[in-house]
């Protein structure tokens, strides 16, 4: 069994908090607060209950090696804005002098140590650097989702060393909502597909095939889907690698019984990083010249219809180009729809990555039930799939 932070008694104690703080900056900003709102909870409730806290993330991939641009600096000066409070930063996370500050730390303070990829043995999952960050807490708490499909030392290695452990406000929710929530569902169970890759969703896909009464797929990966069935798609997104996987989805979801739904029209253009030219057409009337950038208002009514009477939605990657402006309509309106579907009664789950960053481009994080904070790690858990993470803490 998982243990929850409400399980512990944390007053004055030292707790080690795995947050994922792997957010994009803007040089010296953070341009996407995100995940680190998405930890408050979990913080605020250390705090209040007596603890100090000590917190370790990654940023990047500075593969082992000291580099200022992937400094967590910036980070905790948002932190420190957010909790309107100050933070006390480290600059090694394993130096002594870090250890030293979070010894030092009295109840209701915050220490932060520095990116903890600056060290090779946080992807190595090397024993001693676990053994160095678990100096730093008396209880280790994990709430770092986007990892937690990787084992890490300050994720995996260092759960040896700690017997009062658990998971975060945050973890639990991830949990709660992409595994219980899919075991159990709200019938009808759909799933929306989109985004650029098959290949990276083929698991969920396998997993959606067996639980979900219907599929939509919008989204760059249509288009092999429709080529594979013998349609022309123009110069759209075409993985040829995946024709005969595509085509093998479609003759199961039938042999299932499982509605595959695609798009009967989109928004095209010559290419994706110029809407200014851009029309609709009927799906199969794409010129060659020309590629499908998005889904068409026909398409929209359709998939919304399907979205407003779904119990269960899970929504994984974007209908079209939603970071260009001219190709965001179709995203905007499947998020705008499952708010709706939300407000009459539904689960609705948003997996983590570039479709989190399109709900909360569009301001409506606060309107899904759950939006998840990881891409691979939700991928993994709605697959089916155990997380290292989380199996090293049971
Ligand atoms: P993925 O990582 O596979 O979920 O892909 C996400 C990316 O797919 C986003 O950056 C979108 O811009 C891109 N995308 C969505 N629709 C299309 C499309 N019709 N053609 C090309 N790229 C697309």
């Amino acid at each position: 069994m998982l243990k929850t932070l409400n399980s512990f008694d944390l007053k004055n104690k030292r707790i080690l908090i795995r947050v994922d703080f792997n957010v994009p900056l803007d040089g010296e900003k953070v341009v996407d607060n995100f995940r680190i709102k998405s930890v408050l909870p979990t913080i605020k409730t250390c705090l209040t209950g007596g603890a100090s806290v000590v917190l370790m993330s990654h940023l990047g991939r500075p593969k082992g090696v000291k580099n200022s641009a992937l400094s967590l600096m910036p980070v905790g000066e948002e932190l420190a804005e957010l909790l309107e409070m100050q933070i006390k930063f480290s600059h090694d996370c394993i130096s002594e002098d870090a250890r030293d500050v979070s010894f030092g730390l009295k109840a209701g303070e915050i220490h932060l140590l520095e990116n903890l990829r600056f060290h090779k043995g946080e992807t190595d999952n090397d024993v001693t650097f676990s053994a160095k960050l678990a100096k730093h807490g008396e209880i280790y708490i994990n709430d770092a989702f986007g990892t937690a499909h990787r084992a890490h030392a300050s994720n995996v290695g260092v759960t040896s060393f700690f017997n009062r452990k658990g998971i975060g406000i945050l973890m639990e929710k991830e949990v709660r909502y992409l595994q219980s929530a899919i075991a159990k569902p709200k019938r009808p169970l759909v799933l929306i597909l989109g985004g650029a890759k098959i290949s990276g969703k083929l698991e969920l896909i396998d997993k959606f095939l067996d639980e979900a009464d219907s599929i939509i797929i919008g989204g760059g990966m249509a288009y092999t889907f429709l080529k594979s069935r013998g349609r022309d798609i123009g110069n759209s997104l075409l993985d040829e690698s995946m024709l005969v996987i595509a085509k093998d989805i479609v003759s199961r979801a039938r042999a299932k019984q499982v509605t595959l739904v695609f798009p009967s029209d989109v928004v095209i253009a010559e290419n994706m990083d110029d809407a200014s030219n851009r029309s609709i057409i009927r799906i199969n009337e794409i010129p060659t010249d020309k590629m499908g950038l998005d889904i068409g208002p026909e398409t929209v009514e359709k998939f919304s219809d399907i979205i407003q009477s779904a119990g269960t939605i899970v929504w994984n990657g974007p209908m079209g180009v939603f970071e260009v402006p001219g190709f965001e309509y179709g995203t905007k309106e499947v998020a705008e729809s499952m708010a709706i579907a939300k407000e009459k009664g539904a689960t609705v789950i948003v997996g983590g990555g570039d479709t989190a960053a399109a709900v909360e481009k569009f301001g409506l994080t606060k309107q899904m039930s759950h939006v998840s904070t990881g891409g691979g790690a939700s991928l993994e858990l709605l697959s089916g799939k155990s997380l290292p993470a989380l199996s090293k803490m049971e």
